[in-house]
């Protein structure tokens, strides 16, 4: 169906509170406002989620874990973990989050779309089975790829993960399994301080994680060049049936977590380049909101996206900038190393 692009949100996700907290309801707003401004929700056509059922949330998270968050809400909330509040709306609003990731890897898998971004909130990549931890509860991409496993005998299922944090849900759930190669980008060392260097997967799922830990300052370059020298032959080798994007803006330049130097150009590169990829390879997209914590970079992170999947370029410019531009030497030679043991562990298919 061309490049029509589809965008999941839902007023309901707003019903997840945090009072006084990063993770915020306007968050969703800064974006959704932003893309009105810019005329790029206009150019995409919304989705509505529908509720994940309970089912479909044990495909990866324990039965029991699941009650337990039903009977937080029902209790009215409050902090389910330490740095992890909710509140009554907050079982509803992680099931359509699921949900709605689920809707939208069914309307890109059939086609109706060429990608579609959910912006949906808790977000997911730092929950375990029975754990949530880092504002997630539900690790929304994590049942996303179980579930188009069994919905659609997906074999090959590629998540890539920009967001500031590195996704240890995520990974967790797919270290040893080849069904999934998982790539993060994330500053490093930093919560939740796994995602090294040197965790490639186990067993079968060895060379299958990717980790490319920035320290502080990151840029838009290093995060391209990790992009053209592992991912894209990285790809190319395992060839995914389906691309999920734990799409978290808090790697930007404003975020007040974060502490890199991304810009709203970066994400439309990083956006653009995965959109092409998909297209290369005949690949379902569909990015799924992680973090983002500044008006700007939310707005900005958010619309560049948008931007590039719907194949616009963002015109208007950003207010400011960051510090740092260009990749640091020591980062290209980490780069490099990686590439070196992909093509070791790959052969002759990673090139
Ligand atoms: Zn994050």
């Amino acid at each position: 169906m061309g490049d029509r692009v589809g965008l999941v949100y839902d007023p309901r996700f707003l019903e997840h509170e945090t009072g006084f907290h990063p993770e915020c309801p306007e968050r969703l707003l800064w974006a959704v406002e932003k893309l009105g401004d810019l005329g790029l929700w206009d150019r995409c056509e919304l989705v509505s989620p529908r509720l994940a059922t309970p089912e479909e949330v044990a495909l990866f998270h324990h039965p029991h874990y699941i009650t337990r968050v039903e009977a937080f809400s029902r209790q009215g909330g409050g902090h389910f973990c330490l740095d992890t509040p909710g509140s009554a709306g907050t079982y509803r609003a992680a099931l359509l989050a699921v949900g709605g990731v689920l809707r939208a890897i069914e309307a890109s898998y059939t086609r109706q779309f060429e990608a579609v971004l959910c912006l949906v909130r808790p977000p997911g990549h730092h929950a375990g089975p029975t754990v949530g931890k880092g504002f997630c509860y539900f690790n929304n991409v994590a049942i996303g790829a179980l579930w188009a496993r069994r919905r659609f005998s997906v074999e090959r299922t590629l998540i890539l993960d920009w967001d500031v944090h590195h996704g240890d849900g995520t990974q967790d759930a797919f270290y040893a399994d080849p069904g999934v190669v998982y790539f993060s980008w994330h500053q490093y060392p930093f919560y939740p301080y796994t995602g090294t260097w040197e965790e490639w997967g186990a067993g079968q799922g060895f060379g299958h994680t990717v980790n490319v830990p920035l320290p502080h300052g990151g840029t838009d370059q290093e995060y391209l060049l990790a992009y053209e020298r592992l991912l894209v032959p990285l790809a190319r080798a395992y060839r995914p049936q389906l691309i999920l994007v734990s799409a978290g803006y808090d790697a930007h330049f404003a975020d007040q977590l974060g502490d890199m130097d991304v810009t709203a150009s970066g994400f439309w590169s990083l956006a653009a380049r995965t959109r092409d990829l998909a297209r290369e390879l005949g690949a379902p997209l569909v990015l799924s909101l992680e973090g983002g914590y500044s008006q700007q970079g939310m707005a900005w992170g958010v619309a560049a996206t948008v931007a590039a999947l719907t194949g616009v370029s963002l015109e208007e410019r950003e207010p400011f900038g960051p510090e740092n531009t260009g990749v640091r030497p020591q980062v290209e030679v980490q780069i490099e190393a990686s590439r070196e043991k992909l093509s070791t562990i790959w052969g002759s298919s990673f090139a």
